[in-house]
C-alpha cells in the first residue's frame, strides 16, 4: 500500500483508535471519526483497550464462526476493531496471567448492551476448548439467556427488547480454559410494569408468549384464553403486538431452554401456573357495597384462589381479607375496616408485583444452580456486568434515582480502576508521568449514600416514621440536612433563575453525567415496597424483608464494588446514534451528549496523558522487525535491545518514548503511526 492510498482510506474509515487522533481533546474530531466510521459500518473503535461500539441497527455480517476464528489467539491491534478481538484478548491475559477480570458494558437503553454481551458470551462457547460434559454447561450457559430475557425484558419506546434489571454473569473456566460453570447476580427488577405500562410499550415478554405460544391443554389447565386483550395487565400500553417479535417461536425457544436448564416439568408447571395467576389476578374486580367491599365473584378469581393456596401457600382466606380490608390495631384488639375500591386495587397491583419479584429471584436462583460447577479446583473468571446505563425522562422517579445511583458508583469504580491501573504500570515500569486531573464523582456518591445524612439514609429515616412522613417531608428534611452540597438543589434553595426550572416537589442532582431533576412524589411508597401502606396500618402476607429498596440496593452495590474491584476491568461504552431505531442515522446532538456522559473523553485524555501507546518488547519487534536491516528476518539478542536497535534506525527522539522494564512507552500515536505506515508501505 503506498502512502496516498493508506491516507485516502484513513479518511474514509477513519481511525480505528481514537488514541490515534491528532487532535484528541477535541470532541468534533472524536464525533467525525465515529460518524466516518459508522456511515461505513465500521461499528467498532478503540480507545486503547476500550472498545466503543455504535449500534447499527441492522444485521451487519460480522459475527460468522469465520469472523470468531479470525479474531481467535491474534493480537489486539493487529485486526480491525471488533469485540471478538476485546473477548479473545481478555480470555488469552486470563490464561496467562490467571487471574479473573471483568468487562463493564455500559450505555443508555437501546444502545446495544445485551447484544454485546451475547455476542462475547457466544465468542466463548464457541471459542473455548470444549469436551462433551462442557458442552452441557456451555449450552445452559447460553440458553439462560432466552430465559432471563422472556422474564426481564419487555418493549418499551426506547428498545423493542428492553433489559428491566441489571445483570452481571460470571463465566468460570478450568485450567485449559473450558467454560466449567458460571453465576448470575440481577439487579433491581422494574416490577412495577408487571400492573402497569406506558402508551407503546409491554409487560413482560414471557406472558404474550404463554398466552400467544402456550399448548391447549396448558392453557386449559391454567384457565387462560388465547387472547391478550383479555387481560388487564397485557393491554395497559396498547400494543400486545410487536411487529419485531415472535411471541410464539419465542415461547418455544424459552420452552426449550427450561429443559437444557434442567427445570423439572412441575417446576415448569409451577412456573407457568403463577404467570397464569398474576393475569387473573389482574382481572380480579371489587365492587363496593354499602360500607363492605367485595371480590366480585368469576371463574378466575376462584383460578386464582386455587393456585395461590396451591404455589404461594396464602390461604384463601388471608388473600380475600387482605386484598378487600385493612386491620386497624385498635388498644386491645384487632379491627377490620373495609377498603376503597381504590386501595383494593392499589393492593391487589402489590400483590401482583410481589409475585412476579418474588418469581423472578426465584428463576435466577435455579438457573444458579444448574450453573453451578461442584468442582472445587481453582477458576478463573470473566465477568460480564450489562446493567442500565444513565436515564433522564421528561419526569424522573424513585427508579432513575436508583439507577443513577448504580451509574454514579460504577463511574466511581472507573475512575479507581483506571487511574489506579495507569499508575500502577507506570510503577511496575519504572516510568515517570503526569497525573490527569479528572472530575471524581466522589462527593456525588457521598451525598447519595452518606451514613445518617446522605438522601438514602434520610429516605429510610422517613419511611420508618408511616403516619406522620410524607415525600413531601422528606423533601423538607434533605433540605435540612443536605441543603448547602453543591450538587443539590430544590426549589426552596434555587436562585431566581433555577428556580424557575423546578416545580415545589422536585428535587435537582447534579450527577457526573449532567443534571437530573427527580419527582419526589412516589418516593417513600416505592421506597417501602409494601402490599398495602396507610398511615399505621400495613398489610403482609409475611414474605418481605424488611429492608427498605433502596438500602438493599445500596448493599448489592457494594457487594457488586467489591466482585468487580478483585478483578482486572475492560470496557465496552455502547453509543445509541438515533432514537428512531433506525441504520444510517447519526444524530450528532445526541451521540455528543453520550461521549460526554460515558465519559470517553476522559478516558482518552487518561490514555494520552502519559504514554499513548505501550507494547511489550517482544510484540513490538515482533511486527516491526522488517523495518530494520539489524532486525530482520532475525534477531538474536533480548526483545528489548532488538526494540532499541530498532527506534534508533527509524529516528526515535529521546522524549518521544520510554524504555520501561517489560514494555516500549510512545508518548505520540503519530511516532507509532509513522511506523506502522512505514510498516504498511514496505
Ligand atoms: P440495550 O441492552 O443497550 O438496551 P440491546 O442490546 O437490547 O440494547 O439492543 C437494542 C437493539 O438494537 C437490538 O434488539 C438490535 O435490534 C439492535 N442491535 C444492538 N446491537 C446490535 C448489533 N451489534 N448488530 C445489529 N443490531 C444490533
Ligand atoms: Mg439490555
Amino acid at each position: 500500500m503506498n502512502m496516498e492510498a493508506s491516507l485516502t482510506a484513513r479518511d474514509r474509515v477513519g481511525i480505528q483508535d481514537f488514541v490515534l487522533l491528532d487532535n484528541y481533546t477535541s470532541e468534533s474530531a472524536f464525533l467525525d471519526n465515529l460518524r466516518k466510521r459508522s456511515h461505513e459500518n465500521l461499528i467498532y473503535t478503540y480507545i486503547g483497550t476500550l472498545l466503543v461500539s455504535v449500534n447499527p441497527y441492522k444485521e451487519l455480517d460480522i459475527y460468522s464462526k469465520k469472523q470468531m476464528d479470525t479474531y481467535m489467539g491474534v493480537n489486539f491491534f493487529e485486526l480491525p476493531p471488533h469485540i471478538y478481538a476485546l473477548a479473545d484478548n481478555v480470555f488469552r491475559t486470563m490464561q496467562s496471567e490467571y487471574n479473573n477480570h471483568f468487562i463493564l458494558i455500559s450505555g443508555e437503553s437501546g444502545a446495544g448492551k445485551t447484544e454485546a454481551s451475547k455476542k462475547i458470551l457466544q465468542f466463548y462457547a464457541v471459542s473455548c476448548p470444549s469436551t462433551k460434559l462442557l458442552n452441557n454447561v456451555r449450552d445452559r450457559l447460553l440458553l439462560s439467556n432466552p430465559v432471563l430475557e422472556a422474564f426481564g425484558n419487555a418493549k418499551t419506546l426506547k428498545n423493542d427488547n428492553s433489559s428491566r434489571f441489571g445483570k452481571y454473569m460470571d463465566i468460570q473456566f478450568d485450567h485449559q480454559g473450558g467454560a466449567v460453570g458460571g453465576h448470575i447476580l440481577s439487579y433491581l427488577l422494574e416490577k412495577s410494569r408487571v400492573v402497569h405500562q406506558n402508551h407503546g410499550e409491554r409487560n413482560f415478554h414471557i406472558f404474550y408468549q404463554l398466552v400467544e405460544g402456550g399448548e391447549e391443554d396448558l392453557l386449559r389447565w391454567l384457565g387462560l384464553e388465547r387472547n391478550c386483550q383479555h387481560y388487564r395487565y397485557l393491554v395497559q400500553g396498547d400494543c400486545a403486538k410487536v411487529s419485531s417479535i415472535n411471541d410464539k417461536s419465542d415461547w418455544k425457544m424459552v420452552r426449550k431452554a427450561l429443559s437444557v436448564i434442567e427445570f423439572s416439568e412441575s417446576d415448569i408447571e409451577n412456573l407457568f401456573a403463577i404467570i397464569a395467576s398474576v393475569l387473573h389476578l389482574g382481572n380480579v374486580k371489587f365492587e363496593a357495597d354499602f360500607k363492605a367491599l367485595y371480590l366480585s365473584s368469576c371463574d378466575f378469581l376462584k383460578l386464582f384462589f386455587c393456585l395461590a393456596v396451591q404455589l404461594l401457600g396464602i390461604p384463601t382466606q388471608v388473600l380475600q381479607q387482605g386484598l378487600t380490608h385493612r386491620k386497624i390495631e385498635a388498644k386491645t384488639e384487632e379491627v377490620l375496616s373495609p377498603f376503597s375500591v381504590d386501595h383494593a386495587v392499589y393492593a391487589r397491583d402489590a400483590l401482583a408485583k410481589a409475585i412476579y419479584g418474588r418469581t423472578f429471584n426465584w428463576l435466577v436462583n435455579k438457573i444458579n444452580e444448574s450453573l453451578a460447577n461442584k468442582d472445587s479446583s481453582r477458576k478463573t473468571v470473566i465477568g460480564l456486568l450489562d446493567i442500565y446505563g444513565f436515564e433522564v425522562f421528561n419526569v424522573n422517579s424513585f427508579e432513575q434515582f436508583c439507577i443513577n445511583y448504580c451509574n454514579e458508583k460504577l463511574q466511581q469504580l472507573f475512575i479507581q480502576l483506571t487511574l489506579k491501573s495507569e499508575q500502577e504500570e507506570y510503577e511496575m515500569e519504572g516510568i515517570e508521568w503526569e497525573p490527569v486531573p479528572y472530575f471524581n464523582n466522589k462527593i456525588i456518591c457521598d451525598l447519595v449514600e452518606e451514613k445518617h445524612r446522605g438522601i438514602i439514609a434520610l429516605l429510610d429515616e422517613e419511611c420508618l416514621r408511616p403516619g406522620e412522613a410524607t415525600d413531601l417531608t422528606l423533601l423538607e428534611k434533605m433540605e435540612e440536612e443536605i441543603g448547602g452540597h453543591p450538587h443539590f438543589v430544590t426549589h426552596k434553595l434555587a436562585d431566581k433563575k433555577t428556580r424557575k426550572t423546578l416545580e415545589r416537589g422536585d428535587f435537582r442532582l447534579l450527577h457526573y453525567a449532567g443534571e437530573v431533576t427527580y419527582c419526589v412524589v412516589g418516593f417513600l411508597d416505592k421506597n417501602n415496597d409494601l402490599l398495602y401502606r396507610n398511615g399505621k396500618e400495613v398489610i403482609s402476607f409475611n414474605f418481605y424483608c424488611k429492608k427498605q429498596v433502596v438500602t438493599q440496593f445500596k448493599s448489592s452495590l457494594v457487594g457488586l464494588t467489591e466482585i468487580l474491584m478483585s478483578k482486572e476491568p475492560w470496557y465496552v461504552r455502547c453509543i445509541k446514534p438515533n432514537e428512531a431505531k433506525q441504520p444510517g442515522r447519526f444524530d450528532d446532538v445526541l451521540v455528543r451528549h453520550q461521549v460526554k456522559y460515558l465519559g470517553l473523553m476522559e478516558h482518552l485524555r487518561v490514555r494520552r496523558a502519559g504514554f499513548a501507546y505501550r507494547r511489550k518488547y517482544d510484540i513490538f519487534l515482533q511486527r516491526y522487525k522488517p523495518l530494520c536491516p539489524d532486525t530482520w528476518p532475525n534477531w538474536r539478542g533480548t526483545a528489548a535491545e532488538g526494540v532499541q536497535r530498532l527506534i534508533k534506525h527509524l529516528g526515535y527522539k529521546p522524549d518521544e518514548y520510554k524504555m520501561g522494564r517489560t514494555k516500549i512507552f510512545i508518548r505520540h500515536p503519530r511516532t507509532l503511526f509513522a511506523t506502522e505506515d512505514a510498516f504498511q508501505i514496505c
